[in-house]
């Protein structure tokens, strides 16, 4: 449970939308009217595709809602046909970016030095990039959850100097993403231990105790509660459910509940 006031106060719950290839302009922006209210204490982030970023930033202009990519290039300027600078989305007025998605991965070839590339990217853009980890069904099966996760936090994380500089950390399961098959927050616990554990070997206590590391995968109204509950889970990464309004709104309003209680 949530108790330290001085380790939670650097580490307000977040929730981030990550609306992938979906939706349209007037229903993303209905969709948010319906759960701005819950965006005071606990940060709320929407990431739209590329296209409808500027809209859904005049859309949110008044709003506690930030906004954020679901990719960025790795790349600052020059003949990259297709693709979009760190630099341009801070500019445009972002604040967060998902770097290392399962599905850039899988799909589109990703890898953790890519990954290391663009989260120096979006550091140098100011930035705060959120690095997606996690293992697939298979690895799991056999154990090797945290050999992965180390992995890909080393790799990606390697040289990169956090000084002064946010990042987050998504734990998403491949097997958990998108197949109503969420981690137990039993388990989603112990591996976000872990992975701070991991943070604190590579960067100390201090700023490992900063880092938010969110869980993704299968997040719903119901179980959104019971994972930011748990000691080390600082917000969630929310795909499928964040399409639908009401259940996205219930998950914000979970976590506005969760600040309330550490922030008495
Ligand atoms: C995701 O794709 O980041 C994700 C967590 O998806 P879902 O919530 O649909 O499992």
């Amino acid at each position: 449970m949530k108790t330290q006031k001085n380790i939670i106060d650097q580490r307000r719950p977040i929730i981030m939308a990550n609306w992938k290839l979906n939706g349209d302009i007037d229903l993303l922006c209905k969709s948010v009217s319906s759960f701005v209210k819950h965006a005071y204490l606990a940060e709320v982030v929407v990431c739209p595709p590329y296209l409808y970023i500027r809209d859904m930033l005049n859309f949110l202009r008044n709003s506690p809602i930030k906004v954020g990519g679901q990719n960025i290039s790795k790349h600052d300027s020059g003949a990259f046909t297709g693709e979009t600078s760190a630099r341009m989305l801070k500019e445009a007025g972002c604040r967060y970016c998902i770097v290392g998605h399962s599905e850039r991965r899988e799909i589109f070839g990703e890898n953790n030095i890519s990954c290391q590339i663009k989260i120096t990217r979006a550091l140098e853009a100011n930035l705060t990039p959120v690095y997606c980890i996690g293992e697939s069904q298979n690895e799991y099966e056999q154990g090797l959850t945290e050999q992965v996760l180390s992995h890909q936090l080393r790799e990606a994380l390697e040289g990169i100097d956090l000084t002064n500089k946010n990042l987050c950390i998504a734990y998403e399961p491949v097997w958990a993403i998108g197949t109503g098959k969420a981690a137990t927050p039993e388990i989603a616990q112990t591996t976000h231990a872990y992975i701070r554990k991991e943070l604190c070997e590579m960067y100390g206590a201090e700023v490992a105790d900063t880092i938010r590391i969110m869980y993704g995968g299968s997040v719903n109204k119901t179980n959104a509660h019971l994972m930011l509950e748990q000691a080390d889970v600082d917000g969630l990464l929310v795909g499928g459910a964040s399409l639908d309004p009401e259940h996205f709104s219930e998950i914000c309003r979970s976590a506005e509940e969760t600040a309330k209680g550490v922030c008495l």
